[in-house]
């Protein structure tokens, strides 16, 4: 148990290996900095370009129509991600919904998906029928997934890709971020090679990405390079730890009127939906998204380095080049899992005073334990570290509003590792 009275007063050897991992980063940190600067310009230049006025934060109630404000969102989405369409919506429920929502919209009975950078996110399996048991996949309409392995390296094997591509071939799926998979995550270049080579190889095979944890840590995004659709969550880096819940599709007018008639239905498309009065939220949130990611990003570099310092197995490593949040350790055993994301959770403003048990999630096929002591909840822009009790045992710690929050839980949770392991 945590001895409050010295709450976060850490031993001098854990201070030192903290200076030294901010001095190990500075290169990588200016880095991230360059790049929200950028991102920050594009976003404001999008509200700008807009017009966004304190009445589109007004919402609206019944159908939604008119909602000027909705509107206004989504072609804001749209000018950000340099597409012709958005939808973006606290009505999508999470980053699975959305992705959900295009491949309902878009996929009909023959159709064939082409799964390009290995096993998709635990919870994109059941909604393509590849996680036997579950119901209500795309396979009960006659729609196959393939999945195509990565190659020896961990990276997409685009000469098996290309190969697979046929007539019957609608769609290429690309994940860009590692979800819970001990591989890299895939850098927008690396996508936007595969998307070349998907559409010399057939012109109008629709290019989906699966873009959770990786908006704004690039200076370009997947459609930047011909990706025609891409989906998100506003939990997750677009939502700035401002909206309170929600999703984002953006891409191809096309293929996001699809995917919008498959979140309502055929004729409404996004054209209703009352926004109640979580407008401001969204817009907001979107304006932070640069410099919340950037918080998080300098938190996962400085942690990288402080871990890997202190004997932790990382992924990515500090000066890796990186196109996620996402933070992976691999502790090796479920109890070091428990222990680490102990540790988080008890240096969280909120439910502090929570163990962090593994539990079914709803998606999942293995166990989740999760620390997410959260204003929002399950919201991972904040401070937050989760995995699959499965091997290699390994713990993903991503987001944070400020940098200093970040250092703080990561230094509390080695603080209880070593204490747990001299107890
Ligand atoms: C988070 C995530 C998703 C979607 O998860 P939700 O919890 O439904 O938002 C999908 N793919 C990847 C790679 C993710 O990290």
């Amino acid at each position: 148990m945590q001895n409050t009275q010295n709450l976060f007063e850490f031993p001098d050897y854990l201070l030192k290996e903290e200076k030294r991992a901010l001095d190990m980063t500075r290169e990588q940190r200016e880095e991230v900095k360059d790049i929200s600067s950028h991102n920050q310009k594009k976003v404001l230049k999008a509200f700008v370009e807009e017009k966004v006025s304190d009445y589109h934060f007004h919402g609206t109630t019944g159908y939604g129509f008119s909602d000027a404000g909705r509107e206004t969102l989504d072609r804001v989405f749209a000018r950000i991600f340099n597409t012709e369409s958005a939808i973006v919506r606290h009505s999508i429920v999470s980053g699975t919904h959305a992705l959900a929502v295009v491949l309902h919209g878009n996929l009909r009975p023959g159709d064939e998906i082409i799964m390009a950078t290995g096993d998709p996110y635990d919870t994109i399996k059941p909604i393509l029928g590849l996680q036997p048991g579950w119901k209500g996949g795309l396979d009960e309409w006659g729609i196959d997934a393939r999945i195509i392995p990565l190659d020896k390296n961990d990276m997409p094997d685009i000469p098996a890709i290309i190969d697979a591509i046929s007539e019957k071939t609608k769609m290429l799926f690309l994940q860009r971020s590692c979800g819970y998979t001990w591989r890299p995550s895939f850098s927008v270049k690396i996508l936007g090679d595969i998307i070349s080579a998907a559409k010399s190889k057939k012109k109008d095979i629709i290019v989906m990405i699966d873009n959770c944890y990786g908006e704004m840590v690039e200076k370009i995004e997947p459609t930047d390079l011909g990706a025609d659709v891409m989906g998100g969550s506003l939990i997750k880096n677009m939502g700035g730890a401002i909206a309170p819940t929600g999703g984002c599709i953006v891409g191809r007018r096309d293929v996001v009127e699809r995917a919008s008639t498959s979140l309502t239905c055929a004729g409404i498309g996004g054209d209703e939906g009352a926004t109640l009065g979580h407008n401001r939220l969204l817009f907001q949130g979107a304006f932070f998204a640069p410099h919340i990611v950037a918080e998080s990003l300098e938190g996962a570099i400085w942690a990288s380095c402080f871990l890997e310092n202190m004997g932790f197995d990382v992924k990515p490593r500090f000066d890796d080049p990186r196109t996620d949040i996402i933070q992976g350790i691999r502790l090796g055993s479920r109890e070091k899992q428990e222990v680490f994301c102990l540790g988080i959770q008890n240096a969280c403003p909120v439910d502090s005073m929570a163990v962090p048990i593994a539990a079914d999630l709803p998606g999942y096929r293995d166990p989740i334990i999760m620390a997410g002591g959260t204003f929002i909840q399950g919201a991972s822009i904040e401070l937050s570290c989760d995995g699959p009790i499965r091997e290699p045992h390994a713990v993903y710690l991503q987001g944070g509003i400020c940098f200093e929050h970040v250092r703080l839980g990561v230094m509390n949770a080695v603080a209880e590792m070593v204490n747990s392991a001299t107890d």
